[in-house]
C-alpha cells in the first residue's frame, strides 16, 4: 500500500493548522507548526490569493491527513457517504470516525491515529471476540473491541490499565482495567471535534 513517509509536521505547516499527528509531542511546546506557522518550502512565506477551488482542495487534504487516509480510499468514503441518507459531509466524517484505528485513538489507547493504526495492524485487538487487524474496519453499534488476552500483559497495555478515562466521546466507552471498549452509538457531527469544513470537500467532489 502507498504510504506517506515524509515529516508529519510538514503536513501541519502545509495545511496551516495543527493536525495533531504526532501524539504527545503535539502538546509539548516543541510543535513545529507553533515554531514556524508558515507553509514549507521556498515560497511558504509568500502571500498569495487562494481560489475557491484551492480552499476546497486544502480542506480535503487536511481531512485526509488527519485520518491518515490516502486519496483513493478517501474518495470511496465520499462516494459511500453520498449514497447514504442524510448530509453527505456529515456522513463522510462519521464513516471516517468509525475506522477501527480512529476508535482505538479516541479510546485513548494510542497517542495518535498513526500509533493506533500500528497497534491494530500488529494484531493486538479483537472485535466481538474475533481477531481484527484491519485499520479501516468500520465499527457498528454494539461492537466490543478488546485487547487480545495474549497481549494484555505487555508493558504498553500494562500502562494503559493505569490510565484514567479522560474526554471520551459519548458514542464510545472504554474500561482501562479490562482493556475493553464498546460502541454505544454512531458518531454524529457534534461528536467530532476536528476542525473540518466538510461541506467544502463535498463541493469539491461534486464538481
Ligand atoms: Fe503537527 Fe503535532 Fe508536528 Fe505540531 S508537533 S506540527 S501538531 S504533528
Amino acid at each position: 500500500m502507498a504510504k506517506y513517509t515524509e515529516s508529519k509536521c510538514r503536513l501541519c505547516r502545509r495545511e496551516g493548522a495543527k493536525l495533531f499527528l504526532k501524539g504527545e509531542r503535539c502538546f509539548k511546546g516543541v510543535c513545529a507548526f507553533e515554531k514556524r506557522p508558515v507553509a514549507p518550502g521556498q515560497h511558504g512565506m509568500g502571500r498569495k490569493k487562494v481560489s475557491e477551488y484551492g480552499l476546497q482542495l486544502r480542506e480535503k487534504q487536511k481531512c485526509k491527513r488527519i485520518y491518515g487516509v490516502l486519496e483513493g480510499q478517501f474518495r470511496k468514503y465520499y462516494e459511500k457517504a453520498d449514497r447514504m441518507k442524510g448530509i453527505t459531509g456529515e456522513n463522510m466524517l462519521s464513516l471516517l470516525e468509525r475506522r477501527l484505528d480512529n476508535v482505538i485513538y479516541r479510546m485513548g489507547i494510542g497517542s495518535s491515529r498513526a500509533q493506533a493504526r500500528q497497534l491494530v495492524t500488529h494484531a493486538h485487538f479483537t472485535v466481538n471476540g474475533r481477531n481484527c487487524d484491519i485499520a479501516s474496519y468500520c465499527v457498528k453499534v454494539g461492537d466490543v473491541i478488546a485487547v487480545k488476552e495474549t497481549k494484555k500483559d505487555n508493558k504498553f497495555f500494562a500502562e494503559i490499565k493505569q490510565m484514567k478515562v479522560g474526554n471520551m466521546p459519548k458514542w464510545l466507552e472504554f474500561n482501562p482495567e479490562t482493556l475493553e471498549g464498546k460502541i454505544l452509538a454512531l458518531p454524529t457531527r457534534e461528536d467530532i471535534d476536528s476542525n473540518i469544513a466538510e461541506h467544502m470537500i463535498v463541493e469539491l467532489y461534486s464538481k
